[in-house]
């Protein structure tokens, strides 16, 4: 098919039928490492990943190598029968995960599912419904997990079930109180406290965020924030739930991005780089936990030998090529190299994140900090114009959310911003 075949059979065939991105649509057509190739052939650098799904690279042979294989030898079978894959993946989560101590797993096909079985099993133990989340938060995109989300943009459609109250996060450009860290003594941690007291029973059943907000533009609490925050609700005796939807895998320079925060949680989710680009997430918990999940649950295709063995491959390449120290390395590159295309242009308000996860956040004026949103969207179709695919995040959509695969090289990273310096200079 044609460009414009392919186009005009979209907003016929699908639902919805807008796309997000750029005046002019994309229309990908295959992929390679850290390159993506439009239908007419152009290449672009990928700086956002599918929305930081290609963790390893597109189509890595030696991943992809593994699928095949297993494909061929046993897909599905359900949960009604044991398999190898799962079990060896459940393995590798446990010995990764922080303190070692997330010893059983849920598997499913969704970052939404990996959280609907979070709040779930919190509730389960500790017998209390209240759910303490964050403003600016995503988790996903029904009904439970719509509810569970600080942002009205992904909120539509639906009348938010009861049992979720919402603090203030901790958005540092932004405080919610005016202070400035570390002055403010992480002011934000203790909202924690004033909402359970105040907007629940009393005593919570857990408590979920992102380590680092994603869809709302990277945004990245103190260091401070986490071990406060989870000795608040687990002294009301609920749970900490991070959902690691975007955050794992080496992504932030650690396994997962909690390890930032020298906080160990009671519930893990995580999907997106898990599978580089194959549907499987994962609810991982303690063993006390588990045991109080009612057993009656099922996932069709959740933890289906397919699935695990791709998010085996996955986990054993990043494992193999110590991706988050590689991440972390890159990282702290890339983001000297932003946080000097900060001091050049003032469009640029903030840079935050950690590792291959880095934010820009665009604000018509350094002072005001009125959101830059057509100059994002600006940003993003001149640099697609020199080949390079940015992501786009923030409540206003003026953050430019950077998260390439993890495999990216020095000289990706250099070529990508010297388009990126390109594209800016062309806005002025
Ligand atoms: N949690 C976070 C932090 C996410 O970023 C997302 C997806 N953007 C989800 C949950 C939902 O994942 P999915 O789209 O796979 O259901």
């Amino acid at each position: 098919m044609t460009r414009q075949e392919i186009l005009h059979a979209r907003r016929e065939r699908l639902f919805p039928a807008e796309l997000h991105y750029y005046g002019e649509p994309l229309v990908i057509a295959r992929a390679s490492g850290a390159s993506v190739f439009d239908i007419d052939g152009n290449e672009y650098i990928d700086f956002f990943g599918g929305i930081l799904v290609i963790s390893v690279g597109h189509c890595n042979a030696e991943v992809n190598a593994r699928i095949k294989r297993q494909l061929d030898t046993l897909a599905h079978t359900s949960t009604l029968f044991a398999t190898q894959p799962p079990v060896e993946l459940a393995a590798k989560v446990a010995r990764l995960s922080p303190g070692g101590k997330l010893g059983k797993c849920f598997f499913s096909n969704s970052g939404t599912e990996a959280n609907e079985m979070a709040v779930l099993a919190a509730r389960a133990a500790t017998g209390a419904q209240d759910v303490v989340a964050l403003r600016y938060g995503y988790h996903g995109r029904t009904g439970l997990a719509m509810s569970m989300s600080g942002q009205s943009t992904w909120r539509v459609g639906t009348q938010p079930s009861p049992g979720f109250a919402f603090a203030h996060n901790a958005y540092c450009y932004r405080c919610p109180y005016g202070l400035e860290y570390p002055a403010c003594d992480v002011r934000c941690a203790k909202d924690v406290e004033d909402v359970i007291r105040t907007q629940t029973s009393g005593r919570p059943a857990a408590f979920i965020a992102e380590p680092i907000q994603g869809t709302s533009g990277f945004i990245t609490p103190p260091k401070e924030y986490f071990a406060r925050v989870a000795e608040i609700v687990r002294r009301r005796g609920g749970l900490f739930i991070a959902d690691e939807v975007q955050t794992a895998w080496g992504r932030t320079g650690t396994w997962f991005g909690i390890e930032h925060w020298d906080v160990e949680p009671d519930i893990i989710t995580s999907a997106k780089g898990m599978g580089n680009g194959f549907p499987v997430a994962m609810t991982a918990v303690r063993g006390d936990i588990a045991a109080s999940v009612p057993r009656m649950t099922i996932s069709t295709f959740g933890g289906s030998p397919l699935a695990a063995e791709a998010a085996n491959a996955v986990i054993d390449y990043v494992e193999k090529h110590d991706l988050p120290a590689h991440a972390a390395r890159e990282g702290a590159y890339l983001r000297e190299r932003l946080d000097r295309l900060k001091a050049r242009f003032p469009l640029i308000g903030d840079v935050r994140g950690m590792g291959l996860m880095q934010a820009l956040e665009l604000v018509k004026d350094p002072n005001s900090k009125e959101p830059a949103i057509e100059e994002t969207a600006k940003v993003m179709d001149l640099g697609r114009a020199r080949g390079i695919l940015l992501g786009k995040g923030g409540l206003d959509g003026n953050v430019l959310r950077l998260a390439p695969p993890l495999t990216i090289t020095r000289a990706e990273i250099d070529e990508f911003l010297v388009r990126l310096e390109s594209a800016f200079a062309a806005t002025r």
